[in-house]
């Protein structure tokens, strides 16, 4: 067991799932002292060109760097990957442009970041533990988890491989084994949601000279109400380009004249940045992908099984937060394991009890933000309010943070961040009062 904590136990941990989220708790936990084995269906990420349906790019904000920050990787992540993203550029149907930047008082950015980059820097990271094994190609099948019991499907040999741990961590995703075991537990709350909205990926080349097409420093949006376009840039000087729409849109676009009538009449300016021939193939290459929201708790069974990342709880995109929150869950448990002195029976208790409410807040606030992207952007009372809680974020910054600011620039839990904007509201809400009032006075008494 590591010196440095002065630990009593190093325990056996299964990690099943090695994404992203699986991948830095390893990392985390090797860190610890402890023997980590991480079971992962697919193979190794690091041979395996990108799969369709899963984005390219991420955007990584604060709590993901911090958790980074926790391994050591958080500079070599930013500094040698990602392009810093430090507004929003709108795109209206006319062509023109116009930018709302994310943090005009302390010029924070957002940082996009290639998936397949990302994962495969935790992994090779991992090399330099030797109590981290790694094991690719083997599928969870079966667990029992109040014994420590997995049962993985090889795919090579395709041999069925018996596991046991004293503690398992299930990252595995939105469709998690794991957490199918853990729904036969009573009182186990679990609910999930497809949104009537799916995504499909594009891409804007580099240009003939391998530059930008586009301004590389702006999350570029296209919002058109019921859907909308966003592009983040990749450091070969590539978009990934994605639309979310309603299903029934995707649908009815069938034939390649439909796709085109339908980017000139939304996306005009975009045609020549993708190329038309492009759009077609990557528009038809395959089904639009769905979205799901998965809200469940508690998050462990005993002191032997516990959820994290999309597994505990998937979100929709639009607020690039889903494995920002997951890297969080690593910072979270790294602490209680400090604090529990690597104790399961405490550490598990209590990151349930603790973290369900930031979770299921972030899942709350990524469906409330893509009506903001796709709608609010264009309307005047949204410019209204962000130029009101800019000003007051930039006169009383400890007092007034906006939303947006304390969700992707701050580590304030996520259901503060919600409380937070529940005040400012109704600050707001007297505040508008009170200047009626005295206005209606006023015009009173300067006619009497
Ligand atoms: C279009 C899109 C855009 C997004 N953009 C952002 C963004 O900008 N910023 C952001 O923070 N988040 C974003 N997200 C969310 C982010 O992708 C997820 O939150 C993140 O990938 C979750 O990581 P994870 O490791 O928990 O799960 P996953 O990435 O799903 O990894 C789970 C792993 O478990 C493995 N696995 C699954 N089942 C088994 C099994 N039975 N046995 C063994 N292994 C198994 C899988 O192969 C996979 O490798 C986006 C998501 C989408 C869909």
């Amino acid at each position: 067991m590591s010196a440095q904590y002065g630990h009593t136990k190093s325990l056996n941990i299964a990690i099943v799932g090695g994404g992203l989220v699986g991948a830095l708790e390893a990392l985390y936990l090797a860190k610890r002292g402890h023997h980590v084995s991480l079971y992962e269906s697919r193979e190794d990420i690091r041979n395996t060109p990108h799969v369709r349906g899963r984005s390219i790019n991420l955007a990584l904000s604060v709590r993901g760097r911090k958790a980074l920050r926790g391994v050591g990787l958080e500079q070599r992540v930013v500094d040698e990957h990602a392009v810093p993203m430090k507004a929003r550029m709108i795109h209206k149907p006319d062509g023109s442009t116009y930018i709302i930047p994310y943090d005009s008082r302390t010029n924070q950015c957002v940082y996009s970041v290639g998936r397949n980059f990302l994962n495969s820097v935790l992994l090779e990271d991992s090399e330099k533990y030797t109590s981290v094994e790694k094991h690719f190609g083997h599928k969870l099948l079966e667990a029992n988890l109040s014994k420590g019991e997995l049962k993985f499907l090889r795919a090579d040999t395709k041999e069925i491989v018996q596991v046991k741990s004293d503690l398992i961590i299930g990252a595995d995703g939105a469709f998690s084994s794991v957490r199918k075991e853990m729904m036969k537990q009573p009182l186990f709350n679990f609910s999930q949601h497809y949104i009537e909205h799916g995504y499909t990926e594009l891409c804007i080349p580099a240009d003939k000279n391998g530059g930008f097409q586009m301004p590389p420093n702006y999350l570029h949006i296209w919002p058109r109400g019921n859907f909308m376009m966003i592009a983040l840039p990749n450091q070969d000087c590539s978009w990934t380009v994605t639309l979310f729409m309603p299903f029934i849109n995707f649908k009815q676009i069938d034939t390649e004249s439909k796709l085109l009538e339908f980017f000139e009449k939304y996306f005009p300016d975009s045609i020549p940045l993708i190329g038309e021939k492009k759009l077609i193939e990557d528009f038809f290459a395959g089904n639009a992908q769905s979205l799901i929201t998965i809200k469940c708790r508690p998050y462990h069974t005993l002191d032997k099984a516990l959820i994290i990342g999309d597994a505990a709880h998937a979100v929709v995109p639009f607020y690039g937060q889903g494995m920002n929150a997951g890297f969080e869950d690593c910072t979270v448990l790294d602490e209680l394991f400090e604090k529990h002195n690597d104790d399961p029976v405490e550490i598990l208790k209590e990151f349930s009890e603790k973290r369900w409410k930031d979770a299921f807040a972030i899942s709350d606030l990524a469906m409330y933000n893509y009506i903001e992207m796709r709608d609010l952007v264009n309307r005047p009372s949204y410019w209204l309010r962000k130029s009101f809680d800019d000003f007051l974020f930039w006169l009383v910054p400890d007092f007034w943070v906006p939303l947006y600011n304390s969700v992707t620039f701050s580590t304030m839990p996520y259901s503060k961040c919600i409380e937070n904007r529940q005040w400012q509201n109704k600050m707001l809400a007297v505040f508008i009062v009170l200047v009626t009032v005295i206005t209606f006075l006023l015009y009173m008494y300067t006619r009497m």
